[in-house]
């Protein structure tokens, strides 16, 4: 007879019912009880349509959570399941003495995680890698074990100390509306999509409490704020300052209700995200002062008014676009001018007109930009202000709630990034977070795939080489050395020539031929190239994208804005020390072109250099349906999420493999005890245990305990030290 698992709630609720029961009972003929498919490890035989009815009968009986070997499977439920992320959850989880025995959920995740922290004998920093295409449910996940750890690892102790400690995990917790007001927004794919990647460090002192956090971003999509794709919407903080400003707040930051703006598509959706109210509580909290967040939010007004500013074509070279003459735009850059705190003929000056010098003797000319030009002038200034001000935040929510140096010594970290990303269109954006995404499979595929069937390997286990999708070739494709896409849009960047869509295409064919991840569309419709990645082929279109990892600057943009009166633009662009010319320089002097892709690549090693030096664990968030409908299992959708990300392989690994590893020292550590009691040699269920002492430092005793009973053996070991400990 199937039955419910004990852990927490009973009957139909969140975790099981009757519906799950017959589903399973009809694909696995009733032989499996649930407890048994809470691990897909369990499910026989282990294919992609077994994994895949297990997982759509779960989540048909409203389970959402299964485990996967060394992964989480998380089912996006797209309802509110309150009683799943209860505190009373939290607690029984925390509580619990094998919190792995409990039903799958992403609290024994953040637990064990948690313990391992704790471990007495090596206390090592961990990570959590929570991953899944947009939409899944990344973020919803950070932010529930965020809050989980919020509880666990408060500091319990006296009034006064547990003020502070509240103070603290109530900051960090604050970081979340402040950082999606300004970082998400509303896409075709979920309506809170993160615009930008994060990885925050839970830091722990020696007792286990937290202290502190910090926060990295990357990559945030600055573009948005002067371009939304057909039905999307700019960051969520906009609509939030137009919907929900004071009266008196309307007119200081000219934004009467109703007014139209042409950065602020689709303001009639009504979103949950669009509260204002939340983010100024937030950022209060977080040190951010009343005067400070008006200056901020007129900033953004400012920002909104000069998106209505468009020119017209002069039809003269040698004459600047005059502005075009309608009502939304009339005004605009005096408005704007006033809410950024410029000089408003010193703005339309910018805008309209670039100043060069050039020729031996350095002669400088004022040349009129073209009506193009001036697009792309008066859209780099918003992305220039918007990037910075993002960036201060991040830096004054990490001085608000970053622990000092001495007062933490462990740390649990949080990746959340963006998820692959797939469109008709991709460009420069795409490329960096499938980029992104690839060196996160790598680390997975490195770190469990590989690296546990190699030390199988070096251990002399019998073991037969599971295959598995390694993507290395996609990233040499993108990285490598000496010649990759990356290099080679590097190369374009600083040639500074010009390049057609249709001459880059074909530098990198010719360049990449052969590479065995690069393909190609022969029914584009415009010049492209097509990267095999690891979760399906994407299409890059090369219009642009030279353009886009140069992302340009004119320097007469920065000087402008360190001009500003405004007190926050003031602190967003400090005056230089040493005033430069106020020209751009020619070619010759030109800085080295620091790109956006060798800026993100940088990034992403050091963010693959923090995760390499903590254990991993990884959750996968899984999209059900793209529709984010209640209850629909799209099988088609799910089969290729559970493709993209090698879930079978790593069932298969884990199915086979050792579940419990401890280093020869720790093991020896933990147990010496029984050295006295049991003979060296004595051999495990999977064969002879390596003599102790024999073994080298490090090398891990793959130890113990069948899959179907990862501690039961542990706990044999250790109640028979215990009871010679008691006999002595
Ligand atoms: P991602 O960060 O992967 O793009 P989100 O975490 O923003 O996706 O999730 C998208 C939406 O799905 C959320 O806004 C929420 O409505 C819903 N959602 C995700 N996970 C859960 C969950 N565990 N319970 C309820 N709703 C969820
Ligand atoms: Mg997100």
């Amino acid at each position: 007879m199937l039955q419910q698992a004990d852990g927490h709630g009973s009957g139909s609720d969140a975790h099981g019912g009757e519906a799950l029961r017959e589903g399973l009972q009809e694909f696995l003929g009733g032989e499996a009880s649930l407890q048994q498919l809470d691990d897909l490890t369990k499910v026989n035989p282990v294919t992609l349509e077994t994994v895949l009815r297990c997982l759509q009968a779960r989540y048909m009986a409203d389970t959402f959570y299964t485990n996967a070997g060394c992964t989480l499977v998380a089912l996006n439920p797209f309802k509110p399941v309150p009683q799943l992320y209860s505190p009373e959850l939290m607690r029984e989880y925390h509580a619990a003495s094998q919190p792995q025995t409990l039903k799958p959920h992403i609290f024994t995740v953040g637990e064990q995680t948690y313990r391992n922290v704790r471990s007495l004998i090596e206390p090592v920093n961990q990570s959590i890698v929570v991953s899944g295409e947009s939409g899944a449910g990344k973020t919803w996940t950070s932010r529930c074990l965020m809050k989980f750890y919020a509880m666990v690892a408060a500091s319990p102790t006296s009034w006064e100390s547990h003020k502070v400690a509240e103070r603290i995990e109530q900051r960090i917790l604050n970081s979340n509306p402040i950082m999606e007001a300004f970082g998400n927004a509303c896409t075709l794919r979920n309506n809170n999509s993160s615009r930008f990647g994060k990885f925050i460090q839970l830091q722990l002192n020696g007792a286990q409490q937290m202290t502190g956090a910090a926060v990295q971003t990357y990559l945030l999509e600055k573009t948005r704020v002067a371009c939304q794709a057909p039905s999307e919407r700019n960051f969520h903080i906009f609509y939030q300052i137009y919907k929900g400003a004071r009266a008196d707040e309307r007119v200081q930051w000219r934004l009467p209700e109703g007014a139209a703006f042409s950065w602020l598509p689709h303001p009639e959706r009504t979103l949950e995200e669009d509260c204002f109210e939340v983010t100024r509580e937030a950022m209060l909290h977080l040190g951010i002062d009343a005067p400070t967040q008006n200056n901020i939010f007129q900033a953004l007004a400012g920002l909104l008014h000069l998106g209505n500013t468009r020119f017209a074509d002069s039809g003269n070279e040698a004459q600047p676009c005059p502005l075009v003459d309608d009502a939304q735009c009339q005004g605009s850059v005096g408005t704007s001018a006033l809410l950024l705190g410029l000089p408003e003929d010193h703005l339309l000056e910018t805008l309209r007109i670039r100043t060069i010098r050039a020729g031996r003797d350095q002669q400088v000319f004022r040349k009129p930009c073209s009506q193009a030009e001036c697009d792309t002038r008066r859209d780099c200034l918003a992305k220039l202000v918007y990037a910075r001000l993002f960036d201060w935040l991040v830096s004054v929510i990490n001085s608000s709630i970053c622990a000092t140096p001495d007062s933490w010594t462990t740390f649990i970290g949080l990746l959340d990034v963006y998820g692959f990303e797939s469109f008709p269109n991709n460009s420069l954006e795409q490329l960096c977070i499938n980029y992104a995404n690839e060196k996160l499979q790598q680390h997975f595929v490195a770190h469990y795939l590989r690296a546990q069937q190699e030390e199988y390997a070096v251990e002399g286990l019998a073991w037969s080489f599971v295959s598995y999708q390694d993507n290395q070739p996609c990233l040499d494709l993108i990285e490598g050395s000496p010649v990759s896409i990356c290099s080679l849009l590097n190369e374009e960047c600083r040639l500074n020539r010009p390049s057609s869509a249709a001459q880059l295409q074909t530098r990198i064919e010719s360049a990449l031929t052969g590479r065995p991840r690069l393909g190609r569309d022969r029914l584009s419709p415009e010049p492209s190239f097509t990267v095999l990645h690891y979760a399906g082929p994407v299409r890059y279109s090369t219009a642009g994208l030279v353009e886009k990892n140069k992302d340009p600057v004119p320097l007469e943009l920065t000087r402008l804005l360190q001009q500003s009166q405004d007190p926050l633009l003031k602190v967003l662009f400090p005056a230089d020390p040493e005033e430069k010319s106020q020209e751009e320089p020619s070619g010759q002097n030109r800085a080295p072109v620091l790109t956006v892709v060798s800026k993100f690549k940088a990034s992403l090693e050091q963010l693959l250099q923090v995760l390499h030096s903590t254990t991993p664990h990884y959750i996968r968030c899984i999209k059900p349906n793209s529709q984010a409908q209640v209850q629909i299992f799209h099988r088609e959708e799910v089969l290729s999420q559970l493709e993209a990300c090698g879930l079978v392989e790593t069932i298969h690994i884990s199915a086979a493999g050792f579940p419990i590893r401890v280093s020869h020292r720790n093991f020896l550590e933990r147990y010496k005890l029984l050295r006295r009691l049991r003979p060296a040699t004595t051999p495990g269920p999977h064969g002879p245990c390596p003599a102790g002492g024999q073994s080298g430092e490090g090398t891990h005793w793959p130890v113990i305990c069948s899959p179907s009973s990862p501690s039961t053996y542990l706990d044999h070991l250790r109640a028979r030290a215990w009871a010679s400990e008691m006999s002595n």
